[in-house]
């Protein structure tokens, strides 16, 4: 049976790299693509960024695969208009996806994009598992006029699932991150990760960091992590630290899951509204989240890889989208993946 995929395609370059990845996607197996307005798009249409409908027609789906919202139309400083990103968040939230999971691997022909030195890059094959629901971005807040606060708050059972979810990655070393020497949250996040790898997965290795270190190793090591396994607010932060290591925004994939129910799964970019309309986009990190997808969501395990590995032998060949300093198009480069499929 066909797998059902609902698509966002969203604004800005999301449906010019959304339509290529439909292309690979077909080119690999059986699936049952249905489209819905979301973010600007959606408020144009409807007035809001994410409909019932959409909603409803998502979590009826195998997986959702999203390409970006936003655009300087959309922006605004009323606090009740409608903004893109509110569907993001309320997608996160009507499909109870509460882990994040960005794998960062830079690829040889790239490693000269990135920040770093290549010796320091080479190997380098990690994913970060962030914690998405909880934590102080979703705890109370107040104002008066003299002050603020932001409460951060986790239950054992919030815990428990992100850990289980980092574990049974299958990679042999996880390390824990959190401000355990200062923060009553992350005195829990330690003792309940700790218990969690004892009862069930003690043959995977498990290091606490704290992380202002784990910060800096990132940096200084980054081919010692296998999984790093954290809360909300320092998974955002490291995430898109560690996202820097490959050097290039225009290729970065990520997940995100639940328990039950379909994943989400989209680039880290954003829409990219200077670039869109010129079929110039970069479609690799679309490419690569439509991998995930069929990695985590639909257990396609060899057409996950297929894709994985053409997306490599193309860059292997010189492919280089002008974000990456080359000249090739959009569908040029849709082309030469396909090619290798
Ligand atoms: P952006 O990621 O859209 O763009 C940053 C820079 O990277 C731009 O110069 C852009 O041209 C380039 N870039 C991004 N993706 C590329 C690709 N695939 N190929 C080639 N170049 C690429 O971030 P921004 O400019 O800060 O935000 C633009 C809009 O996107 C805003 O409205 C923002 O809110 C939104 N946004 C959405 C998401 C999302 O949908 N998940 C994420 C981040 C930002």
């Amino acid at each position: 049976m066909a797998h059902r995929i609902v698509t966002l395609s969203g604004d800005g370059i999301g449906p010019e790299i959304m339509a290529p990845a439909l292309e690979v996607l077909n080119a690999l197996g059986d699936f049952q693509f249905e489209e819905h307005a979301f973010g600007g798009a959606s408020i144009d249409a409807h007035g809001t960024a994410l409909t019932d409908e959409t909603l409803a027609a998502c979590r009826q789906a195998d997986a959702v695969l999203l390409a970006a919202v936003g655009g300087p139309k959309w922006d605004t400083t009323d606090p009740h208009a409608p903004r893109p990103e509110q569907g993001l968040l309320g997608l996160r939230k009507g499909l109870g996806l509460y882990a994040n999971l960005r794998p960062v691997r830079p690829l040889r022909a790239l490693y000269g994009a990135s920040p770093l030195r290549p010796e320091r890059i080479e190997g380098v094959d990690l994913i970060v598992v962030r914690e998405l629901t909880g934590g102080i971005y979703f705890g109370s807040k107040t104002r008066t006029p003299d002050g603020a606060s932001d409460l951060c708050e986790y239950s054992v059972a919030e815990i428990e699932r992100i850990a289980r979810r980092a574990f049974s990655l299958g990679r042999n070393r996880v390390s824990s991150v959190d401000k355990a020497n200062v923060l009553e949250t992350s005195r829990l996040w330690r003792e309940v990760v700790t218990r969690v790898h004892a009862e069930e997965f003690s043959e995977i290795e498990l290091e606490h960091v704290l992380v202002d270190n784990a910060a800096m190793q990132l940096v200084s090591a980054p081919g010692h992590f296998g999984v790093i396994l954290t809360e909300n607010m320092f998974g955002d932060i490291l995430s898109d630290e560690a996202a820097m290591l490959t050097g290039s925004i225009g290729m970065l994939p990520s997940a995100s899951l639940g328990d039950a129910g379909p994943g989400l799964f989209e680039p880290v970019h954003g829409s990219a509204p200077d670039i869109a309309g010129r079929g110039v986009a970069n479609p690799l990190a679309m490419f690569l989240s439509a991998a995930l997808m069929l990695r985590h969501g639909l257990a396609m395990n060899a057409e996950a890889s297929a894709v994985e590995s053409a997306v490599e032998g193309a860059l292997d060949a010189g492919l280089r989208t002008p974000d990456l300093g080359g000249d090739a198009g959009t569908e040029q480069a849709t082309r030469l993946v396909l090619d290798r499929l």
